[in-house]
């Protein structure tokens, strides 16, 4: 007989099912690796900056000694770029990392975690990793019901959940509307504001969050270089948040979480404005591109805020598999939305221009068949 290793909500865990690799879909399908286009994890289509790679290839001959486990050079850029104190910084392997790390930093197995329907993946395996319950809001125009939000807190919800930009729906969450927010949660509450697209926002919807850190004590911010600075393999986040959670989330974080040539990468392309700019003139291009072909198409999609769009393929439970699987077989990765109750929909990121056609015919055909 088998025996039942682990406690009963680790077994329950559905793992997280990621954008599929572009060898994997050249093994499967047999297509020449060349000839895909990954349009599945909201990646940079520019790949990596200049800069981080100079700055990898010089930190490279330290790669013999631990990283600092403070991350005293990025802190500090970072620190001037936000304008906090160092000390009110976490690194992470990924702002992942920062969700998990909050997540046991501060929920108890049996107290309660809120987050919305439709919202990131991660925040239910996070819950689900500590034995928390899940305090599930249903979503409203596809994004976050932040009235439902705050009227689902409990005695016992440690932590909330927010995506802005949310994925995968791309929906957006104007500045006036969090900061009511956050004056409305009860002090015992940590809210996470996770702002992974963050950088993609035209300038009339940006806000500066790191200002509300310093008014609302219960309040983390968790930013991400893997989508707008381009460097999603490296595997680098962190949070803004005062001392006390700060203090808190560094116990729970392996002390080398963030390797050395990460933190090089992450101080370059955290000051490389140009290639911030070119990413985000790309992305309100290619967004413009996508939304013209969908209507073309007649296809429903959310508007979205982020460098992905969600769109409406069919009508049916298994038109997002279908079409998906259409897709593949032309050598185009997006990614199907299904485990996140959205089986009509796929979920496509914004790439050059030319990435964006070739999907957009793809998909023409994948419709007609
Ligand atoms: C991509 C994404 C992240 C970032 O993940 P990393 O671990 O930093 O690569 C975080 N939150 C949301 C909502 C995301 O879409």
């Amino acid at each position: 007989m088998t025996k039942n290793y682990g406690p009963e909500y680790i077994r329950a865990i559905a793992p997280y099912q990621a954008g599929k690799p572009i060898a994997e879909v050249a093994r499967e399908f047999g297509l020449n690796e060349a000839n895909i286009i990954k349009l599945a994890s909201n990646e940079n289509p520019f790949g990596v900056p200049e800069s981080a790679k100079q700055a990898m290839a010089d930190a490279v001959a330290e790669l013999g000694r631990y990283p600092d486990a403070n991350g005293f050079d990025l802190k500090g850029a970072l620190s001037k770029r936000y304008d906090v104190p160092a000390d009110w910084i976490t690194l992470g392997n990924g702002s992942n990392d920062i969700l998990e790390i909050a997540a046991h930093a501060l929920v108890e197995r049996g107290q309660s975690i809120v987050y919305s329907q439709y919202s990131f993946a991660i925040y239910a395996l996070a819950a689900q990793g500590v034995g928390a319950q899940h305090v599930v809001t249903p979503a409203k125009a596809y994004g976050h019901d932040l009235a439902a939000m705050l009227a689902a807190i409990r005695d016992d919800t440690r932590l909330v959940f927010i995506a802005n930009p949310n994925n995968p729906t791309g929906t957006f969450i104007p500045a006036a509307e969090i900061e009511d927010f956050l004056a409305k949660v009860p002090s015992h509450v940590v809210v996470v504001l996770d702002e992974a697209y963050n950088e993609f926002l035209a300038p009339q919807d940006q806000f500066e969050s790191a200002e509300w850190v310093k008014k609302y004590p219960n309040l983390l911010v968790s930013r991400t270089f893997s989508k707008a600075y381009g460097l999603a393999g490296l595997r680098v986040g962190f949070a803004i948040a005062q001392p006390a959670l700060t203090d808190l989330l560094n116990r729970v974080r392996q002390p080398f979480n963030v390797n050395s040539l990460a933190q090089a990468a992450a101080i370059a392309a955290l000051n490389d404005k140009d290639f911030l700019q070119k990413g985000a003139e790309n992305n309100t291009a290619g967004y413009q591109q996508y939304v013209a072909a969908f209507d073309k198409l007649g296809l429903q999609y959310v508007p979205s805020f982020g460098n992905f769009v969600l769109v409406k393929v069919g009508d049916d439970a298994g038109a997002g598999a279908r079409v998906n699987l259409s897709l593949l077989k032309q050598g185009v990765i997006v990614r199907p939305v299904g485990g996140y109750g959205l089986p009509e929909w796929l979920r496509v990121s914004i790439g050059l221009p030319e990435e964006n056609e070739a999907f957009i015919e793809a998909l023409t055909v994948a419709l007609a068949e």
